[in-house]
């Protein structure tokens, strides 16, 4: 028996959130979602979990983000999620965007990594019992495969969401000649790519330098009706003030995951603490000003350009700070000379290898 929950959201959460359409699509991302990659795993207390996501719904915030082997343990996160979404939320799954991802790592043997039909369909069904659904909004294919061909992968998508296990469907941390073909393969096919999730931020630009093609990710996803979804904004906390006086215990860095000791050099943080300054004189905090950069209105696609911000967040505080981002967007020419000026590519696109195994012509 579920427990009756406790949890009615607030009456004026369509008040603030902008929504924007991901995309040449019919669906609408909230300018800031939130993801679960850490956070949200067994290492964490429960309840701050289920304060974050009631805040964040109850802030405007419609768009969850989970993967497979988002934790720790792998599949941790989805399972905490759907106990979650099953106590408080299931009388609002249809205001809710959840998405679910397979590509990496998830289980031992030739089946449980890369883009092979048979991984995707599998991890999926995984991923929607482990959440208690019967379809995710978005399935993502989570990073390029050298070994699958790119049809196998594209018609895997295809026919998820044919099977009404995905209402919708995208790919993470393809380059952007592949971010083309594989666009131009599923417009054939009727079944549209709609979604493109890369990093971004101030101090990793990847996606907005020049491919083989000569168009950069932004471009080349744009031109082929995918909306863009930023992971990792702050650049997994390197963008805010969490380093500013050290390594807190209680930090991602401290935990020495994914954010390593060398990403905290002292060049970095000089660095960091010179954006802090442009922040402040802008009267936000160096987390504001980075995610109100990420959305800001950039090229031929202007605030289209960046559907959304996907955050993370490991308190109801952060989560609430962040949000705090939405009351100031813009930028004067001189702030963003003055942040191109100090910022430099820190170093952090861990994801860099997994774009590169794989090309267009490959
Ligand atoms: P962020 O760059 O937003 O980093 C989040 C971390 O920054 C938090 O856990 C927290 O660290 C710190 N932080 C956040 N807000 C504040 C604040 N206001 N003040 C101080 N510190 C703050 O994003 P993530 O790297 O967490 O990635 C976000 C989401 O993107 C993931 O959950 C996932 O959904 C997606 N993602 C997708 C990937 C892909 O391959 N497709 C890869 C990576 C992420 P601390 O824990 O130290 O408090």
């Amino acid at each position: 028996m579920v427990p009756m929950s406790s949890y009615v959201p607030a009456s004026d959460r369509y008040t603030s959130m902008p929504y924007r359409r991901v995309g040449r699509s019919g669906l609408k991302l909230p300018a800031i979602s939130l993801g679960l990659w850490h956070n949200f795993g067994d290492d964490k207390p429960l309840e701050t979990q289920r304060a974050i996501l009631r805040r964040a719904f109850d802030r405007g915030v419609t768009h969850f983000d989970l993967a497979n082997n988002y934790g720790p343990p792998a599949g941790s996160a989805e399972i905490n999620f759907g106990r979650l979404l099953k106590e408080d939320f299931l009388p609002y799954r249809d205001e809710l965007i959840i998405s679910s991802k397979a590509g990496w790592d998830m289980w031992e043997g030739p089946y449980g990594f890369g883009g092979s039909r048979k991984y995707l369909m599998a991890s999926l069904d995984q991923s929607l019992e482990r959440m208690g659904l019967d379809y995710v909004d978005i399935f993502y294919h989570h990073r390029p495969d050298p070994d699958t061909p790119l049809e196998e992968t594209m018609y895997a998508l295809r026919d998820i969401v044919a099977s009404g296990k995905a209402l919708y469907v995208g790919i993470s941390s393809y380059g952007p000649e592949l971010t083309a073909e594989a666009a131009q393969f599923m417009a054939e096919e009727g079944c549209p790519l709609i979604i493109n999730q890369p990093s971004y931020s101030i101090v990793n630009r990847w996606v907005e330098e020049p491919g083989e093609d000569g168009d950069s990710l932004l471009t080349a996803a744009a031109d082929s009706g995918l909306g863009t979804i930023a992971f990792s904004p702050l650049a997994q906390g390197l963008l805010t003030d969490r380093y500013l006086g050290g390594v807190p215990a209680d930090s991602r860095a401290a935990a020495a995951k994914s954010l390593s000791g060398d990403m905290l050099s002292e060049e970095n943080l000089t660095m960091i603490s010179r954006l802090n300054d442009i922040a402040q004189e802008r009267e936000q905090s160096l987390a504001q000003m980075a995610l109100a950069w990420v959305l800001r209105e950039q090229g031929e696609y202007g605030v289209e350009t960046v559907t959304s911000a996907l955050i993370g967040a490991s308190s109801v505080a952060q989560l609430d700070e962040n949000l705090d981002t939405l009351d100031n967007l813009e930028f004067s020419t001189a702030e963003l000379k003055a942040i191109d000026d100090v910022a430099r590519d820190a170093g952090i696109n861990i994801w860099a290898d997994a774009t590169a195994s794989r090309r267009h012509a490959d």
